[in-house]
Protein backbone atom coordinates (compact mmCIF):
# COMPACT_ATOMS: atom_id res chain seq x y z
CA UNK A 1 0.00 0.00 0.00
CA UNK A 2 1.25 3.54 -0.97
CA UNK A 3 1.27 6.00 1.83
CA UNK A 4 -0.47 9.55 0.81
CA UNK A 5 -0.84 12.62 3.24
CA UNK A 6 -4.21 14.18 2.75
CA UNK A 7 -3.99 17.95 3.27
CA UNK A 8 -7.31 19.94 4.21
CA UNK A 9 -6.65 23.38 2.88
CA UNK A 10 -8.51 26.28 4.43
CA UNK A 11 -8.23 28.61 1.94
CA UNK A 12 -7.00 28.80 -2.13
CA UNK A 13 -3.73 30.55 -1.12
CA UNK A 14 -2.87 28.29 1.39
CA UNK A 15 -3.78 25.31 -1.06
CA UNK A 16 -1.64 26.95 -4.12
CA UNK A 17 1.52 27.26 -1.36
CA UNK A 18 1.06 23.50 -0.51
CA UNK A 19 1.16 22.19 -4.01
CA UNK A 20 3.70 25.03 -5.55
CA UNK A 21 6.04 23.74 -2.71
CA UNK A 22 6.09 19.79 -3.48
CA UNK A 23 6.34 18.69 -6.66
CA UNK A 24 4.60 15.48 -5.42
CA UNK A 25 1.66 17.01 -4.74
CA UNK A 26 -1.97 17.84 -6.38
CA UNK A 27 -5.22 19.04 -6.54
CA UNK A 28 -7.76 17.14 -5.33
CA UNK A 29 -11.65 18.15 -6.36
CA UNK A 30 -14.28 15.98 -5.85
CA UNK A 31 -12.16 13.42 -6.62
CA UNK A 32 -14.07 10.93 -9.65
CA UNK A 33 -11.22 10.71 -11.72
CA UNK A 34 -7.87 11.47 -9.72
CA UNK A 35 -9.21 8.74 -6.95
CA UNK A 36 -9.14 6.57 -10.18
CA UNK A 37 -6.20 7.23 -11.30
CA UNK A 38 -4.60 6.33 -8.23
CA UNK A 39 -6.24 3.16 -8.00
CA UNK A 40 -4.91 2.19 -11.63
CA UNK A 41 -1.39 4.05 -10.54
CA UNK A 42 -1.54 6.71 -13.43
CA UNK A 43 -1.50 9.72 -10.96
CA UNK A 44 1.60 8.72 -8.10
CA UNK A 45 1.40 12.32 -6.15
CA UNK A 46 2.14 11.47 -1.92
CA UNK A 47 -0.09 14.51 -1.05
CA UNK A 48 -3.66 15.23 -1.91
CA UNK A 49 -4.49 18.75 -1.39
CA UNK A 50 -8.48 19.11 -1.17
CA UNK A 51 -9.80 21.71 -2.47
CA UNK A 52 -13.10 20.87 -2.86
CA UNK A 53 -14.00 22.24 0.54
CA UNK A 54 -13.27 25.94 -0.23
CA UNK A 55 -15.47 28.79 -0.26
CA UNK A 56 -15.58 28.60 -3.99
CA UNK A 57 -19.38 27.14 -4.61
CA UNK A 58 -21.00 30.31 -5.50
CA UNK A 59 -22.69 31.09 -9.00
CA UNK A 60 -23.10 34.82 -9.21
CA UNK A 61 -22.93 37.89 -11.75
CA UNK A 62 -19.47 39.64 -10.93
CA UNK A 63 -17.69 42.48 -12.50
CA UNK A 64 -14.91 40.47 -14.82
CA UNK A 65 -12.07 42.48 -16.04
CA UNK A 66 -13.83 43.10 -19.49
CA UNK A 67 -17.43 43.46 -18.33
CA UNK A 68 -20.18 41.80 -16.68
CA UNK A 69 -20.26 38.14 -16.33
CA UNK A 70 -21.65 35.34 -14.38
CA UNK A 71 -18.79 34.17 -11.57
CA UNK A 72 -18.77 30.00 -11.18
CA UNK A 73 -16.45 29.29 -8.17
CA UNK A 74 -14.47 26.17 -9.51
CA UNK A 75 -15.90 24.11 -6.58
CA UNK A 76 -19.34 24.18 -8.39
CA UNK A 77 -20.54 20.79 -8.29
CA UNK A 78 -21.54 19.84 -11.94
CA UNK A 79 -25.28 19.67 -11.39
CA UNK A 80 -25.78 22.26 -8.94
CA UNK A 81 -24.26 24.24 -12.47
CA UNK A 82 -26.66 22.43 -14.87
CA UNK A 83 -29.68 23.22 -12.46
CA UNK A 84 -28.62 26.94 -12.19
CA UNK A 85 -31.63 29.29 -13.68
CA UNK A 86 -29.43 31.81 -14.88
CA UNK A 87 -26.77 28.89 -16.43
CA UNK A 88 -30.44 27.03 -18.15
CA UNK A 89 -31.64 30.04 -19.34
CA UNK A 90 -28.64 32.25 -20.68
CA UNK A 91 -26.06 29.57 -21.36
CA UNK A 92 -28.53 26.53 -22.51
CA UNK A 93 -25.30 25.05 -23.90
CA UNK A 94 -23.29 24.70 -21.03
CA UNK A 95 -26.43 23.20 -18.69
CA UNK A 96 -27.10 21.08 -21.70
CA UNK A 97 -23.26 19.76 -21.84
CA UNK A 98 -23.16 19.23 -18.33
CA UNK A 99 -25.81 16.99 -18.37
CA UNK A 100 -24.86 15.09 -21.44
CA UNK A 101 -21.66 14.16 -18.64
CA UNK A 102 -21.74 11.17 -16.70
CA UNK A 103 -24.22 9.74 -14.47
CA UNK A 104 -26.25 11.93 -11.48
CA UNK A 105 -24.33 10.35 -8.72
CA UNK A 106 -21.02 11.68 -10.67
CA UNK A 107 -22.46 14.67 -11.55
CA UNK A 108 -23.11 15.23 -7.93
CA UNK A 109 -19.33 14.80 -6.73
CA UNK A 110 -17.79 16.51 -9.83
CA UNK A 111 -16.31 20.13 -10.03
CA UNK A 112 -16.05 23.01 -12.20
CA UNK A 113 -12.45 22.83 -12.00
CA UNK A 114 -11.91 19.01 -12.13
CA UNK A 115 -14.52 18.31 -14.95
CA UNK A 116 -11.99 20.76 -16.91
CA UNK A 117 -8.82 19.15 -16.18
CA UNK A 118 -10.05 15.54 -15.86
CA UNK A 119 -7.64 13.70 -18.14
CA UNK A 120 -8.20 11.57 -21.49
CA UNK A 121 -9.91 8.46 -21.60
CA UNK A 122 -7.11 6.93 -24.25
CA UNK A 123 -7.63 2.86 -23.15
CA UNK A 124 -4.08 2.74 -23.36
CA UNK A 125 -3.41 5.93 -20.88
CA UNK A 126 -5.63 3.79 -18.78
CA UNK A 127 -3.78 0.77 -18.88
CA UNK A 128 -0.47 1.02 -17.09
CA UNK A 129 1.19 -2.29 -18.59
CA UNK A 130 0.61 -0.42 -22.38
CA UNK A 131 3.62 2.43 -23.68
CA UNK A 132 1.98 5.50 -23.96
CA UNK A 133 4.05 9.30 -23.82
CA UNK A 134 1.02 10.95 -22.06
CA UNK A 135 1.88 8.69 -19.17
CA UNK A 136 5.25 7.46 -19.63
CA UNK A 137 7.03 10.29 -21.83
CA UNK A 138 9.15 8.59 -24.21
CA UNK A 139 7.47 5.52 -23.96
CA UNK A 140 5.57 5.56 -27.02
CA UNK A 141 1.78 5.55 -28.40
CA UNK A 142 0.10 2.54 -28.30
CA UNK A 143 -2.80 4.30 -30.05
CA UNK A 144 -0.65 5.36 -33.49
CA UNK A 145 -1.02 1.64 -34.38
CA UNK A 146 -3.90 -0.22 -31.87
CA UNK A 147 -7.26 0.83 -31.19
CA UNK A 148 -7.95 3.75 -33.31
CA UNK A 149 -11.59 4.43 -33.01
CA UNK A 150 -11.30 7.21 -30.40
CA UNK A 151 -8.62 9.37 -32.03
CA UNK A 152 -8.10 12.64 -32.97
CA UNK A 153 -9.14 14.31 -36.17
CA UNK A 154 -7.32 16.90 -35.31
CA UNK A 155 -4.36 18.85 -34.45
CA UNK A 156 -3.09 15.31 -33.33
CA UNK A 157 0.87 14.74 -33.66
CA UNK A 158 3.06 11.76 -33.99
CA UNK A 159 3.68 11.37 -30.46
CA UNK A 160 -0.23 11.41 -29.45
CA UNK A 161 -3.71 10.90 -30.88
CA UNK A 162 -5.88 11.26 -27.80
CA UNK A 163 -8.70 13.41 -27.35
CA UNK A 164 -9.91 15.38 -24.17
CA UNK A 165 -13.12 14.11 -22.58
CA UNK A 166 -14.52 17.22 -20.73
CA UNK A 167 -18.57 17.96 -22.20
CA UNK A 168 -18.30 21.24 -19.98
CA UNK A 169 -14.83 22.38 -21.81
CA UNK A 170 -16.70 22.19 -25.34
CA UNK A 171 -19.40 24.47 -24.61
CA UNK A 172 -17.12 26.77 -22.26
CA UNK A 173 -15.39 27.51 -25.84
CA UNK A 174 -18.58 28.59 -27.79
CA UNK A 175 -19.56 30.87 -24.48
CA UNK A 176 -15.80 32.33 -24.87
CA UNK A 177 -15.45 31.70 -20.96
CA UNK A 178 -12.40 32.23 -19.32
CA UNK A 179 -11.07 30.83 -16.65
CA UNK A 180 -9.51 32.25 -13.20
CA UNK A 181 -6.59 30.94 -12.35
CA UNK A 182 -4.18 31.49 -8.83
CA UNK A 183 -0.45 30.42 -8.79
CA UNK A 184 2.31 31.32 -6.21
CA UNK A 185 2.54 34.61 -8.39
CA UNK A 186 -0.76 35.95 -8.03
CA UNK A 187 -3.94 35.42 -10.50
CA UNK A 188 -4.48 35.52 -13.94
CA UNK A 189 -6.76 34.98 -16.30
CA UNK A 190 -7.14 32.47 -19.51
CA UNK A 191 -9.77 31.93 -22.06
CA UNK A 192 -10.83 28.39 -21.97
CA UNK A 193 -10.57 27.90 -25.41
CA UNK A 194 -6.13 28.64 -24.90
CA UNK A 195 -6.68 26.75 -21.68
CA UNK A 196 -6.13 22.81 -23.17
CA UNK A 197 -3.04 22.03 -25.38
CA UNK A 198 -2.68 19.75 -28.68
CA UNK A 199 -0.24 17.22 -27.91
CA UNK A 200 2.95 17.86 -29.82
CA UNK A 201 6.05 16.26 -28.30
CA UNK A 202 4.94 16.92 -24.86
CA UNK A 203 1.38 15.48 -24.81
CA UNK A 204 2.32 14.65 -20.67
CA UNK A 205 1.02 18.45 -20.37
CA UNK A 206 -2.76 19.05 -20.82
CA UNK A 207 -2.87 22.41 -19.94
CA UNK A 208 -0.51 25.47 -19.92
CA UNK A 209 -1.09 25.25 -16.33
CA UNK A 210 1.93 25.66 -14.67
CA UNK A 211 2.33 22.96 -11.27
CA UNK A 212 0.97 24.84 -8.42
CA UNK A 213 -1.85 27.14 -10.43
CA UNK A 214 -5.05 26.31 -9.08
CA UNK A 215 -8.29 27.47 -11.44
CA UNK A 216 -10.57 29.38 -9.08
CA UNK A 217 -13.18 30.34 -11.18
CA UNK A 218 -14.92 30.19 -14.33
CA UNK A 219 -16.29 33.58 -15.79
CA UNK A 220 -19.17 33.91 -18.87
CA UNK A 221 -19.37 37.09 -20.35
CA UNK A 222 -22.98 38.41 -20.36
CA UNK A 223 -23.68 38.18 -23.99
CA UNK A 224 -26.39 37.75 -25.87
CA UNK A 225 -24.96 35.86 -28.18
CA UNK A 226 -25.75 32.45 -25.72
CA UNK A 227 -29.02 32.51 -25.11
CA UNK A 228 -29.28 30.51 -28.47
CA UNK A 229 -26.78 27.74 -27.86
CA UNK A 230 -27.02 24.33 -27.68
CA UNK A 231 -24.88 21.34 -27.05
CA UNK A 232 -25.15 17.87 -29.13
CA UNK A 233 -23.45 14.80 -28.05
CA UNK A 234 -23.32 11.72 -30.29
CA UNK A 235 -22.23 8.60 -27.81
CA UNK A 236 -22.25 4.78 -27.88
CA UNK A 237 -25.02 4.83 -25.64
CA UNK A 238 -27.77 7.63 -24.26
CA UNK A 239 -26.59 8.36 -21.50
CA UNK A 240 -22.89 7.42 -19.30
CA UNK A 241 -20.68 7.58 -22.09
CA UNK A 242 -18.41 9.53 -23.13
CA UNK A 243 -18.94 12.22 -26.26
CA UNK A 244 -17.37 10.25 -29.66
CA UNK A 245 -18.19 13.95 -31.32
CA UNK A 246 -19.91 16.47 -29.78
CA UNK A 247 -20.88 19.82 -31.12
CA UNK A 248 -21.26 23.42 -29.09
CA UNK A 249 -22.94 26.65 -30.55
CA UNK A 250 -24.34 29.60 -29.76
CA UNK A 251 -25.64 32.32 -32.61
CA UNK A 252 -26.71 35.63 -33.06
CA UNK A 253 -29.48 35.70 -35.60
CA UNK A 254 -30.39 38.44 -37.63
CA UNK A 255 -34.28 39.18 -38.20
CA UNK A 256 -33.90 37.55 -41.97
CA UNK A 257 -32.89 34.16 -40.48
CA UNK A 258 -29.23 34.88 -41.58
CA UNK A 259 -26.38 33.85 -38.82
CA UNK A 260 -25.09 37.60 -37.41
CA UNK A 261 -22.31 36.05 -35.67
CA UNK A 262 -21.71 32.79 -34.11
CA UNK A 263 -19.07 29.92 -32.57
CA UNK A 264 -19.07 26.52 -33.19
CA UNK A 265 -16.88 24.25 -31.29
CA UNK A 266 -16.41 20.83 -31.42
CA UNK A 267 -15.67 18.02 -29.05
CA UNK A 268 -13.87 14.19 -29.42
CA UNK A 269 -11.87 15.92 -31.98
CA UNK A 270 -8.57 16.77 -30.80
CA UNK A 271 -6.35 16.88 -28.06
CA UNK A 272 -8.57 20.11 -26.68
CA UNK A 273 -12.11 21.45 -27.33
CA UNK A 274 -11.84 22.34 -31.17
CA UNK A 275 -12.81 25.93 -31.81
CA UNK A 276 -14.03 25.90 -35.39
CA UNK A 277 -13.07 29.18 -37.02
CA UNK A 278 -12.74 28.39 -40.16
CA UNK A 279 -16.24 26.79 -40.53
CA UNK A 280 -17.51 30.19 -38.13
CA UNK A 281 -15.84 31.94 -41.16
CA UNK A 282 -18.16 30.80 -44.14
CA UNK A 283 -21.59 30.67 -42.37
CA UNK A 284 -21.70 34.25 -40.50
CA UNK A 285 -23.68 36.20 -42.67
CA UNK A 286 -25.52 33.29 -44.20
CA UNK A 287 -28.47 31.02 -43.95
CA UNK A 288 -27.07 27.50 -42.75
CA UNK A 289 -28.70 25.08 -45.08
CA UNK A 290 -27.71 21.89 -45.43
CA UNK A 291 -25.60 22.14 -48.05
CA UNK A 292 -23.30 25.40 -46.26
CA UNK A 293 -23.26 23.46 -43.36
CA UNK A 294 -21.25 20.41 -44.81
CA UNK A 295 -19.39 22.62 -46.72
CA UNK A 296 -17.84 24.32 -43.61
CA UNK A 297 -17.92 21.61 -41.42
CA UNK A 298 -15.67 20.23 -44.41
CA UNK A 299 -13.64 23.46 -44.44
CA UNK A 300 -12.54 22.65 -40.96
CA UNK A 301 -12.04 19.46 -41.52
CA UNK A 302 -9.31 20.72 -44.10
CA UNK A 303 -5.99 19.15 -42.98
CA UNK A 304 -7.80 16.09 -40.94
CA UNK A 305 -6.60 12.39 -41.52
CA UNK A 306 -8.94 10.24 -40.42
CA UNK A 307 -7.95 6.62 -40.42
CA UNK A 308 -9.97 3.39 -41.18
CA UNK A 309 -11.09 3.29 -37.64
CA UNK A 310 -11.91 6.99 -36.95
CA UNK A 311 -13.40 7.69 -39.99
CA UNK A 312 -16.67 7.64 -39.24
CA UNK A 313 -16.06 10.69 -36.83
CA UNK A 314 -16.40 12.86 -39.92
CA UNK A 315 -19.65 11.75 -40.86
CA UNK A 316 -20.94 12.17 -37.50
CA UNK A 317 -19.82 15.90 -37.10
CA UNK A 318 -21.28 16.75 -40.52
CA UNK A 319 -24.67 15.63 -38.83
CA UNK A 320 -23.91 16.89 -35.22
CA UNK A 321 -23.38 20.59 -36.56
CA UNK A 322 -26.20 20.52 -38.82
CA UNK A 323 -28.71 19.21 -35.95
CA UNK A 324 -27.33 21.75 -33.40
CA UNK A 325 -27.56 24.44 -36.19
CA UNK A 326 -30.94 23.72 -36.85
CA UNK A 327 -31.99 23.64 -32.98
CA UNK A 328 -30.79 26.93 -32.50
CA UNK A 329 -31.95 28.88 -35.77
CA UNK A 330 -35.55 27.38 -34.84
CA UNK A 331 -38.37 29.36 -34.45
CA UNK A 332 -38.66 29.58 -30.40
CA UNK A 333 -41.04 27.73 -28.55
CA UNK A 334 -43.83 30.57 -27.53
CA UNK A 335 -42.33 31.71 -24.03
CA UNK A 336 -38.82 31.01 -24.47
CA UNK A 337 -36.42 33.71 -24.05
CA UNK A 338 -34.33 35.29 -27.01
C1 LIG B 1 -17.82 6.43 -15.38
C2 LIG B 1 -17.53 7.86 -15.69
C3 LIG B 1 -18.16 8.46 -16.77
C4 LIG B 1 -17.88 9.81 -17.06
N1 LIG B 1 -18.48 10.40 -18.16
C5 LIG B 1 -18.18 11.70 -18.46
C6 LIG B 1 -18.74 12.33 -19.59
O1 LIG B 1 -19.53 11.74 -20.33
N2 LIG B 1 -18.41 13.62 -19.83
C7 LIG B 1 -17.54 14.31 -19.03
O2 LIG B 1 -17.28 15.48 -19.29
N3 LIG B 1 -16.98 13.72 -17.97
C8 LIG B 1 -17.29 12.44 -17.67
N4 LIG B 1 -16.70 11.85 -16.60
C9 LIG B 1 -15.62 12.54 -15.91
C10 LIG B 1 -16.09 13.36 -14.77
O3 LIG B 1 -16.89 14.39 -15.26
C11 LIG B 1 -14.82 13.87 -14.14
O4 LIG B 1 -14.24 12.81 -13.45
C12 LIG B 1 -15.07 15.00 -13.17
O5 LIG B 1 -15.71 16.08 -13.80
C13 LIG B 1 -13.78 15.47 -12.54
O6 LIG B 1 -14.09 16.40 -11.54
P1 LIG B 1 -13.59 16.17 -10.06
O7 LIG B 1 -13.98 17.38 -9.31
O8 LIG B 1 -14.06 14.86 -9.52
O9 LIG B 1 -12.03 16.16 -10.32
P2 LIG B 1 -10.86 15.34 -9.61
O10 LIG B 1 -10.96 13.90 -9.96
O11 LIG B 1 -10.77 15.69 -8.17
O12 LIG B 1 -9.60 16.02 -10.34
C14 LIG B 1 -9.38 15.89 -11.72
C15 LIG B 1 -8.08 16.63 -12.04
O13 LIG B 1 -8.25 18.03 -11.87
C16 LIG B 1 -7.31 18.55 -10.93
N5 LIG B 1 -8.05 19.59 -10.20
C17 LIG B 1 -9.24 19.46 -9.57
N6 LIG B 1 -9.69 20.65 -9.17
C18 LIG B 1 -8.79 21.58 -9.56
C19 LIG B 1 -8.69 23.01 -9.47
N7 LIG B 1 -9.65 23.73 -8.90
N8 LIG B 1 -7.60 23.63 -10.00
C20 LIG B 1 -6.61 22.91 -10.56
N9 LIG B 1 -6.64 21.56 -10.69
C21 LIG B 1 -7.72 20.91 -10.21
C22 LIG B 1 -6.89 17.38 -10.08
O14 LIG B 1 -5.57 17.56 -9.56
C23 LIG B 1 -6.92 16.25 -11.12
O15 LIG B 1 -5.74 16.26 -11.90
C24 LIG B 1 -16.97 10.53 -16.26
C25 LIG B 1 -16.36 9.92 -15.15
C26 LIG B 1 -16.62 8.60 -14.87
C27 LIG B 1 -15.94 7.98 -13.69
S1 LIG C 1 -2.89 8.57 -27.82
FE1 LIG C 1 -1.83 9.74 -26.23
S2 LIG C 1 -2.82 9.02 -24.39
FE2 LIG C 1 -3.24 7.48 -25.95
S3 LIG C 1 -1.55 5.97 -25.93
FE3 LIG C 1 -0.96 7.54 -27.36
S4 LIG C 1 0.24 8.93 -26.10
FE4 LIG C 1 -0.98 7.75 -24.69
Amino acid sequence: MKELTYVRAADAAEAVAAVSADEHATFLGGGTNLVDHLKLGIATPTTLVDVSRLATDEVGPADGPSGPVLRIGAGVRNSDLAAHPLVRSRWPAVARALLAGASGQIRHQATTGGNLLQRTRCVYFQDVTTPCNKREPGSGCSALEGYGRYNALLGASEDCVAVHPSDLAVALVAVDAVVVVLGPDGERRVPVADLHRLPGSHPERDTVLAHGELVTAVELPMTDLTRRSTYVKTRDRASYAFALVSVAVAVELAEDGTLADLRIAWGGVAHKPWRAEAAEALLRGRVPDEELVRQAVDAELGDARPGPDNAYKVAMLRGATALALRDVTAPLAEGASA
